[in-house]
């Protein structure tokens, strides 16, 4: 599916859940972010046939995030059934990792192959701060167990703030050292909901790749060189190794460093719009049509507008004056 830019459409990343058990403060507001009701949530068997129709039309990767995705009953058939779709050759899933230790073989089993956990502090004082009340143990644990069970790659994705947790990205970084994971750094982003978006606080790739230098020289990798699966799944960011290194680092530079040129992605929200950018408030709504029986060639008309609409690029980075009106785990970040 090309764009009107020429970009190749092929990821869809399918929020399916605004709810988390976690309330990072860099995502949503303290008191939670009011939640969709039932009804407003796309049912399962919405979500598959939206899927099948995109894997028609050339989508071959898919994402499932949130909201928390772990939180949503039956996620585990969700995604047998998705991993069966003809066409999709890539299914991956965004995490916080708490609930993982308990799930990791279930959703192994169910065809999953690949997880990102997202994990912003190796000190539990400060994972609590952060999370609102995180169990640190948990999410290691489910780290743990999703490396035990067979998940490869193991996606660590920590958002770098300035004064909260840039005293840890050497920690980070030293991972990669004794563990195969991949750990992605990502710039602090201005979504919606989050009381104090300040823009002081970011800290760009270079910054983060320049701390990190410190422990010895970063070597860049070529993506292919990881191998089917996991060159495709490198995505935005720029990869790296340290000497010796396990495991691979990973900078995702959203703001400082676009990366729109190559945006293969659509963005599928937990109440049914197709959000064809994340720093574009337009949406297409998919679930009116499909709740008032459309046919499949209406859900591919709609899928093919997204893309015609999907902006070129974005012009954050040049100075951010306003929050985006829905935060992260409302957009299924
Ligand atoms: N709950 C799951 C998790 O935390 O991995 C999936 C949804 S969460 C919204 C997806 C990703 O968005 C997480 O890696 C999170 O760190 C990231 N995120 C949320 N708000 C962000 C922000 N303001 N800037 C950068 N990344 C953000
Ligand atoms: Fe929940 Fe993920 Fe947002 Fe944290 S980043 S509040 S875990 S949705």
């Amino acid at each position: 599916m090309l764009d009107r830019a020429n970009r190749n459409i092929e990821y869809l990343r399918v929020s399916i859940t605004d709810r988390c058990n976690l309330r990072c403060v860099y995502c949503m507001p303290e008191g939670g972010v009011p939640g969709l009701s039932h009804e407003a949530i796309l049912r399962y068997e919405e979500i598959l046939r939206i899927v099948r129709v995109a894997a028609k039309k050339g989508i071959r990767k898919v994402r499932l995030t949130g909201g928390e995705p772990l939180v949503r009953k039956d996620v585990v058939s969700l995604i047998k059934e998705i991993a069966a779709i003809p066409g999709i050759d890539d299914l991956s899933l965004t995490t916080n990792g708490i609930l993982l230790g308990k799930m990791a073989e279930g959703l192994y089993d169910a065809g999953l192959r690949r997880i990102n956990i997202s994990l912003d502090s190796l000190n539990p004082v400060r994972f609590g701060e952060l999370t609102r009340g995180g169990d640190l143990r948990a999410v290691l644990d489910g780290i743990r167990r999703a490396e035990e069970t067979g998940f490869d790659p193991i996606k660590i994705n920590v958002v770098a703030i300035k004064g909260i947790n840039d005293n840890e990205i050497r920690e980070f970084a030293r991972l990669t050292l004794t563990r195969p994971y991949h750990v992605r750094f990502i710039e602090f982003m201005p979504t919606g909901g989050i009381a104090t978006w300040d823009g002081g606080r970011i800290i760009t790739a270079d910054e983060i790749m320049d701390k990190i230098s410190a422990l010895g020289r970063l070597s860049a990798v070529n993506q292919d060189s990881q191998g089917g699966q996991k060159a495709k799944a490198g995505g935005p960011a720029k990869l790296y190794k340290l000497p010796d290194a396990m495991g691979i680092l990973g900078f995702i530079s959203a703001l400082s460093n676009h990366f729109c040129g190559s945006c293969n992605r659509l963005r599928l929200t937990a109440d049914g719009k197709l959000r064809p950018c994340l720093f574009s408030e337009t949406e297409i709504d998919i679930k009116a049509p499909l709740r008032s029986g459309c046919g499949d060639a209406e859900l591919s008309r709609l899928i093919s507008l997204a893309l015609a609409v999907k902006p070129e690029g974005h012009s954050i980075a040049g100075g951010i004056k306003d929050k985006y009106r829905r935060s992260m785990s409302k957009i299924g970040g």
